[in-house]
């Protein structure tokens, strides 16, 4: 592989299609968005994608809203208890 970043296997999916920094961009966010995130309330690197924009922390239960494909910013804590 030349320079630049190396394609992961979950963009190979696409082929040839789509363009090259296109799938680039893709496989950016997806791995930020499969990968687990670090809970809010008990920082504990166990948060993982529902839908769009919404976390749960398969430690302590906590459901919250965040950015679309990662939880970057702090949110708000809310419990949904
Ligand atoms: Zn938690």
């Amino acid at each position: 592989m030349a320079e630049g970043i190396k394609h992961l296997k979950a963009v190979r999916r696409y082929g040839t299609r789509y363009g090259r920094r296109n799938r680039d961009k893709v496989a950016l966010v997806e791995v930020d968005q499969k990968r687990s995130h670090k809970c809010p309330k008990c920082a504990y690197p166990n948060v993982k994608r529902i839908s769009v924009g919404i976390w749960q922390c398969s430690k302590c239960n906590a459901k919250f809203t965040s950015r679309a494909y990662t939880v970057s910013k702090p949110p708000a804590i809310k419990s949904l208890e």
